[in-house]
């Protein structure tokens, strides 16, 4: 089955502490991989699926917007429409696929890492790469509200080019049960 040909075009920066895609096995065909991640998460592995599964996660750990995601698919001669995108991204993602980032208002972007860790997002190119190490310490928590807890905490730190100075808006998110 040829899914895709598309070369990798130097997208995503990763850091490179990033943690691999865990249910990539020594020698697997990265195809079969894709099938068997949709599978595992209770996907049918339609073409679609397969073949966003395969731009998404055959490359590593990405964080893409569905405009790029579309524009990939594009660039693959994948004829998928941006709304089939939209609604794959949505089914990966609720079936614990992607991890959401929402960075400054409507942007989301899809994490193929959905371990926790925290992000950089830049200004100048609207990119989102990984924190290394993601040793964030966030003190001053909020309590939960009542009956609640705090599921998780992702701090976004936005960065721009440097004229002499970087700014640090930090932004928590915490999301609760
Ligand atoms: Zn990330």
């Amino acid at each position: 089955m040829s899914v895709l040909t598309s070369k990798d075009r130097d997208h995503q920066p990763v850091a490179s502490d990033h943690i691999p895609w865990p249910q990539k096995s020594p020698g697997s065909c990265p195809i079969s991989a894709v099938k068997a991640r949709l599978r595992t998460a209770g996907l049918r592995p339609t073409r679609q699926r397969m073949a966003l599964g395969w731009l998404l996660f055959a490359k590593g750990d990405r964080h893409v917007s569905a405009e790029m995601l579309y524009e990939e698919a594009l660039r693959a001669r994948e004829p998928l429409s941006l709304a089939t995108v939209y609604n794959t991204l949505r089914q990966f993602s609720e079936a614990g696929l992607l991890r959401q980032v929402s960075v400054s208002g409507p942007k989301t972007f899809f994490d193929t890492n959905v371990s926790e860790h925290h992000h950089f997002y830049n200004e100048d190119d609207e990119t989102v790469t990984d924190i290394p190490g993601s040793t964030i310490l966030v003190s001053g928590l909020p309590e939960a509200p009542e009956g609640m807890e705090i599921s998780s905490v992702e701090v976004i730190v936005r960065v721009r080019r440097a004229d002499g100075e970087v700014i640090e808006t930090k932004r928590v998110v915490g999301h609760h049960a």
